[in-house]
C-alpha cells in the first residue's frame, strides 16, 4: 500500500460533479499558510490535499501567504514552509503569492462596501466591540456608530490609511447583522490600526485587513475553484459569500475536511511555539516535535508521510488518528528503503583469545535482505569486538538466547563464538569484558557441522569502528490528550521527562564513516536511525527515528489488561 492510486473521497465527488455539471471547467487549488510558525504533521494533510487533488485533476495549486498579522509573522517562517513543501515533494512552479499583494486590492474593496452602505468605521474599543456583539444565546446590539454616513465612513477610513489615528482607536466593520445566529455575521471587523513593521511591505501600511476579509477575496482574486480547508472554516463560509455576494467578484467554492489530530500530539502553532520558546525542545527541528522539520531530522521520509496521510483519508467527521499509525508508516517505508548496518548503543568488550592479535579480515554482509539489489558491504572484524551490554547475561534467565558462560552465538555476518571468561570490575563486580574463543569454520555465519546457535547478535570490530552519539526518544507527552490537564493546568504539565535519551561511547560500523547529516540506515535488531546536523568530523550523532517494532501497542496492550 505504497503510492497507490488515490481512493475516492468526498472532496473529490464533489469536484467530480463541479466538472460534469459545468459549475467548474477546471481545478485550481492553494495552500494558504499564515507564516508565524514552522509547519505541523496537520497542515501536511491539507497541503497534500490542496496539492494532490489538482494533480489528479491536471489542475494547478498556488502557494499564498495569508500574511495579514505583521505582528507575529516572519521571514523565517516563509522560507521554512517552502522548504517543508517541496520536501514532501509538491511544487507551485510560478505561483508563489502573498495576500500582501493584494492590500491595495483589498483597500479598494473595503472602500467599494463603505460606498454600498455596508461598511462602517466604528470607535468602540475592542472590548466594548465584544460586549455589544452579544454571546451564542443573547442577540447583539448596533454599535452607536453604525449608522455612520457614507461619506463620514469614507473620510474616516482613509484617515486611518493616513496614520492619523493610534492602535485600537477605530476599526472598520462590515454591516450584516448584529442578531444573527452566526456569531461570524454580526459585524465583523474588516480592518484594524496596527502600526506595525510588515515582512514584505514594511511601513507602507497601518492598517491591516483581518483574516476573513482577506482569504475570500484572495481565492477570489487568484481564481481558485475549490478552497479546501479544514472544518473550523465552516461557520466563516456564509461571512465570505457575503462579502463576494456584496463586492460581485468571482466565486470559488469551499469545502471544509475534518483536521487531523493525532494522540500524544499537539498539532497547534500556539502551543508548539510554547514548547520552542519555554525551551522544552531545542527548536521547531526538534527530533520530538510534529513538524515537518521535526520529522525530517528524525528520519522520515516524504514518502512515509505521504503514505499516512492517504492512509488516514479525508473525512468531514472529527476523529483522533493513533500516532502509532504514524510509526508504522516510517517503519514500513525504511524496511524496504534503507541499508543495514551494525551499531552498539551499550557497548561490552569482547576478545577473541583464539583470534591472531595482529590479524583483521572483511566481511562480506547483505545491505538489506529486503532488497536483494542493493548488494553486500564489507565489514571488519578483528581480535577486539563490541557487543550489546544487554546481549550477555551472567546468569541467564530462561529462554535467554544471546551470550553467557560457556555458551556459543553466532556474530551476524560473522562467525559462531564461545563465552569462556567473563572479566569483572572488582570493586563494582560491574562485567567489563568477555574472553570468548571463535569457530574459524563457521565464517559467515553456519557451522559446516550443521550444529545449530539460538541467538545472533550484531557486533563491531574495536579497531575499525566509529565513535557516535546516539539520541533515543520516547513520545513528548505522557498523556493521549495532552491538553486534558488538571483545573488551572496546562499541557506543558504533560510533557514527558523521558522524552530523550542521549547516549554516549556508541560504537558504529566503519562503512558510516562520512555519513552526512540525513543519512537514514537501520542498525541492525536496535532500530532505524538518521544522521543529526550536531554531528562532527569526529563523531556521528544520530536520532533513533523508530524502534524496529512496536513496542508502543505492546505496552499499552500490557497496561490495560
Ligand atoms: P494552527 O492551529 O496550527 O495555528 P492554523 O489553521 O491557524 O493552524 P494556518 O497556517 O492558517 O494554521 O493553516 C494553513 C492551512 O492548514 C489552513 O487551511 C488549515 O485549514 C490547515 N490546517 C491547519 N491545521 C490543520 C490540521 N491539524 N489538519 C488539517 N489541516 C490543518
Ligand atoms: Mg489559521
Amino acid at each position: 500500500m505504497t503510492d497507490t492510486p488515490a481512493p475516492s473521497n468526498f472532496i473529490r465527488d464533489l469536484i467530480q460533479e463541479d466538472l460534469k455539471n459545468g459549475r467548474f471547467q477546471r481545478v485550481h487549488t492553494r495552500f494558504p499558510p499564515e507564516p508565524n510558525g514552522y509547519l505541523h504533521i496537520g497542515h501536511a494533510k491539507a497541503f497534500i490535499i490542496d496539492f494532490g487533488i489538482a494533480l489528479d485533476y491536471g489542475g494547478k495549486c498556488n502557494l499564498r501567504f495569508d500574511d495579514t498579522n505583521p505582528v507575529k509573522e516572519e521571514t523565517e517562517y516563509v522560507d521554512a514552509i517552502m522548504e517543508d513543501i517541496r520536501w514532501i515533494g509538491y511544487d507551485w512552479e510560478d505561483r508563489l503569492f502573498y495576500a500582501s499583494d493584494y492590500f491595495e486590492q483589498l483597500y479598494q474593496f473595503a472602500v467599494k462596501l463603505i460606498h454600498k452602505g455596508a461598511a462602517y468605521v466604528d470607535d468602540l474599543s475592542a472590548d466594548k466591540i465584544r460586549e455589544y456583539r452579544g454571546t451564542l444565546t443573547e442577540p447583539g446590539r448596533d454599535s452607536p456608530f453604525r449608522s455612520r454616513t457614507v461619506e463620514e465612513n469614507l473620510d474616516l477610513f482613509k484617515r486611518m490609511r493616513d496614520g492619523e489615528f493610534p492602535d485600537g482607536a477605530r476599526v472598520l466593520r462590515a454591516k450584516i447583522d448584529m442578531v444573527s445566529g452566526n456569531m461570524n455575521m454580526r459585524d465583523p471587523v474588516m480592518y484594524r490600526i496596527l502600526k506595525a513593521n510588515h515582512h514584505r511591505t514594511g511601513d507602507r501600511w497601518c492598517i491591516y485587513p483581518m483574516y476573513d476579509f482577506a482569504h475570500g477575496q484572495s481565492d477570489s482574486i487568484e481564481g481558485i475553484t475549490h478552497s479546501l480547508c479544514s472544518l473550523e472554516y465552516e461557520d466563516h463560509r456564509p461571512l465570505y459569500d457575503w462579502f463576494l455576494d456584496q463586492l460581485e467578484i468571482y466565486h470559488p467554492r469551499q469545502i471544509e475536511f475534518a483536521r487531523l489530530e493525532l494522540s500524544y500530539t499537539v498539532l497547534s502553532k500556539r502551543m508548539l511555539i510554547q514548547l520552542v520558546r519555554g525551551k522544552y525542545v531545542v527548536g521547531w527541528d526538534d527530533p520530538r516535535m510534529p513538524t515537518i522539520s521535526g520529522m525530517r531530522r528524525r528520519g522520515y521520509t516524504p514518502e512515509s508521510i505521504r503514505n499516512f496521510i492517504e492512509r488516514v483519508g479525508v473525512a468531514k467527521n472529527y476523529s483522533i488518528v493513533d500516532v502509532s499509525l504514524l510509526e508504522y508508516c516510517v517503519r514500513e517505508d525504511l524496511n524496504k528503503h534503507t541499508p543495514r548496518v551494525m551499531g552498539v548503543l551499550k557497548p561490552l568488550k569482547v576478545i577473541i583469545d583464539n583470534y591472531p592479535i595482529d590479524q583483521e579480515e572483511e566481511l562480506e554482509a547483505m545491505v538489506n535482505p529486503e532488497d536483494p539489489t542493493a548488494g553486500t558491504r564489507k565489514v571488519w572484524f578483528s581480535r577486539e569486538l563490541f557487543i550489546e551490554q544487554d546481549d550477555f547475561r551472567e546468569i541467564p534467565p530462561p529462554k535467554y538466547f544471546r551470550l553467557a558462560p560457556g555458551k556459543e552465538v553466532r556474530l551476524r555476518s560473522g562467525y559462531f563464538i564461545r563465552c569462556e571468561e567473563v572479566v569483572k570490575n572488582p570493586t563494582t563486580g560491574e562485567v567489563v569484558e568477555l574472553h570468548c574463543t571463535y569457530d574459524p569454520d563457521t565464517r559467515g555465519g553456519y557451522a559446516p557441522d550443521g550444529r545449530k546457535v539460538q541467538g545472533t547478535l550484531h557486533w563491531v570490530s574495536a579497531r575499525h569502528c566509529l565513535d557516535a552519539e546516539i539520541r533515543l526518544y520516547d513520545r513528548l507527552f505522557l498523556k493521549p490528550d495532552p491538553t486534558q490537564t488538571a483545573p488551572g493546568g496546562s499541557f506543558i504539565d504533560n510533557i514527558n521527562p523521558d522524552s530523550l535519551l542521549v547516549l554516549n561511547g556508541c560504537k558504529v560500523e566503519a562503512s558510516l564513516k562520512g555519513a552526512k547529516p540525513g543519512y537514514r540506515c537501520q542498525f541492525e535488531r536496535m532500530g532505524y536511525f538518521c544522521v543529526d546536523p550536531d554531528s562532527t568530523p569526529g563523531k556521528l550523532v544520530f536520532n533513533r527515528t523508530a524502534t524496529l517494532r512496536d513496542t508502543w501497542a505492546k505496552i499499552e496492550e500490557a497496561q490495560k489488561k
